[in-house]
């Protein structure tokens, strides 16, 4: 049974009229599914889809690549309102972290590559920086980005990765100046549509978050 809570002081009418909107679509798509996604360990794929149509993927994202361009609040309506239907199972939270990063510092070019798929849900997003030596101190992950000519060759491996099984678009934490401390280390973004080299390990269990996947990744 959904929380009963109050609306923030911030909330405009666009606020408002989403919430409704977003309360409707949990309402008939997540909520009743819950159960079943906890049981399969996986939030269905093509919820993702329904949230693309629904514009709740896009929200935040500019209309030129494909979203509402309403800006981060509308993303933290989203979390919100699947909060309030006690869902910890699907993972926008981090897919949003990693539209941000893209709408922050990607290109042009990279923007209008990934930002169109990551509103419909064509592409889902994962963010790799665990690693199974450690999780907080960042700046010591081991995983390396090679670069040779145009490409980048990945070594290493991650943990408890959100997303995991589902993601086809990776935001990898990886050292390319093993020399350089933090500095060192760069967000690489991975397709894994046919990639060579990268597998996915097994779907963790785990105490809660039972429906979300949470996954090892592998780049050999
Ligand atoms: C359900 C779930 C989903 C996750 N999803 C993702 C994801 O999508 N992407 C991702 O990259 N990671 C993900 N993680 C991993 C999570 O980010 C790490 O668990 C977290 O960063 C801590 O890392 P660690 O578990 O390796 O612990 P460690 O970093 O080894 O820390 C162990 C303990 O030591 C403490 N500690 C560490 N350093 C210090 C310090 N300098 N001073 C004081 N105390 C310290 C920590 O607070 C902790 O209590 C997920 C984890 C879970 C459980």
């Amino acid at each position: 049974m959904p929380l009963q809570t109050t609306t923030s002081n911030w909330y405009s009418e666009e606020h408002r009229l989403y919430t409704e909107s977003v309360r409707k679509f949990f309402a008939s798509e997540l909520t009743p599914n819950i159960e079943r996604w906890i049981d399969a360990g996986i939030v269905d794929r093509g919820f993702w889809v329904k949230a693309g149509e629904a514009g709740i993927l896009g929200a935040a994202i500019e209309e030129e690549y494909g979203g509402a361009g309403a800006g981060i609040s509308f993303d933290a309506i989203t979390i919100y309102e699947q909060a309030r239907c006690s869902d910890s199972g699907w993972g926008f939270g981090i897919q949003s972290i990693v539209i941000h990063y893209i709408r922050a510092y990607g290109t042009e070019d990279q923007k209008a590559r990934w930002l169109p798929k990551l509103a419909t849900g064509e592409m889902v997003a994962a963010l790799a920086m665990t690693e199974p030596g450690g999780g907080s101190d960042v700046q010591s992950v081991r995983t390396s980005a090679a670069k040779n000519a145009s490409e980048y060759f990945i070594n290493g491996s991650k943990t408890f990765i959100t997303n995991g099984q589902t993601a086809n678009l990776i935001c990898l934490a990886a050292k390319t100046d093993k020399d350089a401390g933090a500095s060192g280390v760069s967000l690489i973004m991975v397709e894994t549509d046919s990639l060579e080299g990268f597998r996915r390990g097994k779907n963790l269990k785990k105490l809660g978050l039972k429906a979300q996947d949470t996954t090892e990744l592998f780049f050999e």
